[in-house]
């Protein structure tokens, strides 16, 4: 089969593109800004990486659709900071291009894998009618399933949803295609993958890249873990690999029984506060890498708006349901919260190719 793996270069994408190279035997064209992330597979007799922006390049995107026999679409901004800094930029890319994209597909009978994002779901009923609940705290509150959920954005004034909302109406748009028979596709829904080479580390690159790399920063440097809002808000962490087994089933498609499905990819066990995280990476990182000298990082407590800046708004808790990529796909994700903090470390501790299997905490696959 060939793979067009659009936005194949950066994380989730090269990840994918290593696998399908290691554990399949497709042939791969990636499409991307940048290959940095593809160094070490670049040269792979199966992978074909074409650099562009589809932005400017549509009839050349055009052509590479045409000749593939799936189309993955990964080309995304998809970093809180950039929804506040460049909403409209953000929408155009995330919406307009991506439509585009699912047009062409339509258009060449192609096969669509669209990654959209657990924000579609918004946030949950707490933040809204949190006094009126028997138990705030109930985690049903929290868990998204991907047909029967309802999606709360907050108000328009709050561009933080902009990235949520385009995500939200191309998967409409999606399914409207699908029920009019004109396109396949499979809609997959990530929930919070990390792992070796997600984003970048402040002090290295201007911007403001997601949680994770900043509490790097924090255990690197001694710094300050800053606590947005307190840092009570909760996320369920899913380690990149254990992502990359799903997709790449959703890819292959068994049966057809990904055909015009949504899909939540995450782990539902690994749910932790902000807060608990950066207190759970320290930990790993006393215990693997600590010389029993370096100053240990402080936690301060900022609001959002001082961090982003106006329009900023949060999504207080998601937990994904994944009894469909269970059922239809036989998935199940088997790394553990500290297991998963570990392995996305090691790559800022140790370097690319950290072998951390000896010395990981147990893995388990989550009930
Ligand atoms: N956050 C934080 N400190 C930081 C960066 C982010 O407390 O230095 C919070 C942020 O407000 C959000 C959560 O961490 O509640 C996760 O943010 P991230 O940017 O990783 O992405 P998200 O999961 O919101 O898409």
């Amino acid at each position: 089969m060939k793979v067009l793996a659009l936005g194949g270069g950066g994380f989730i994408g090269s990840h994918t593109v290593d696998y399908l190279l290691r554990h399949t035997s497709h042939q791969v064209v990636a499409y991307d800004l940048y290959d940095d992330k593809l160094a070490d597979m670049i040269d792979h007799p199966r992978l074909t990486y074409i650099n562009g922006d589809i932005r400017d390049d549509r009839k050349r995107v055009r052509k590479l659709i045409r000749d593939a026999d799936v189309v993955i679409d990964l080309i995304a901004y998809a970093n809180p900071s950039l929804y506040i800094e460049i909403p409209l930029e953000v929408f155009h890319l995330n919406f307009t291009e991506n439509l585009k994209i699912a047009e062409d597909c339509a258009e060449y009978g192609k096969r669509l894998v669209q990654f959209s994002t657990c924000e579609v779901y918004g946030k949950t009923v707490v933040p809204i009618c949190g006094d009126t609940l028997e138990d705030p705290t109930d985690p049903r509150h929290a868990v998204f399933n991907e047909d029967t959920s309802p999606m709360i954005l907050g108000s328009v004034d709050q561009h933080r949803w902009i990235y949520a909302c385009a995500k939200q109406s191309l998967e409409r748009i999606l399914h409207a295609y699908g029920l009019e028979d004109r396109l396949n596709y499979t809609v997959i829904r990530p929930f919070n993958f990390i792992g070796p080479r997600i984003d970048y580390l402040p002090s290295e690159q201007d911007g403001n890249p997601r949680v994770f790399s900043h509490f790097v920063e924090a255990i690197r440097t001694g710094g300050v873990m800053k606590m947005v809002n307190g840092g009570g808000q909760q996320r369920s962490y899913t380690y990149i690999d254990d992502a990359v087994d799903c997709i790449v089933r959703i890819i292959e498609d068994r049966d057809g029984v990904c055909d015009k499905q949504i899909f939540n990819i995450g782990t539902p066990t690994n749910e932790t506060t902000i807060r608990g995280m950066g207190e759970q990476m320290i930990e790993v990182y006393k215990r693997r890498w600590w010389d029993g000298q370096a100053s240990m990082p402080t936690f301060e407590e900022v609001s959002g708006e001082d961090v982003y800046g106006h329009g900023y708004d949060d999504s207080d808790r998601r937990i994904p349901d994944i009894t469909k990529a269970r059922t239809l796909l036989f998935w199940e994700p088997k790394h553990d919260l500290e297991s998963t903090l570990e392995r996305s470390m090691a790559y800022w501790f140790e370097g690319e190719g950290a072998d951390v299997t000896a010395t990981a905490a147990q893995d388990h696959a989550p009930g």
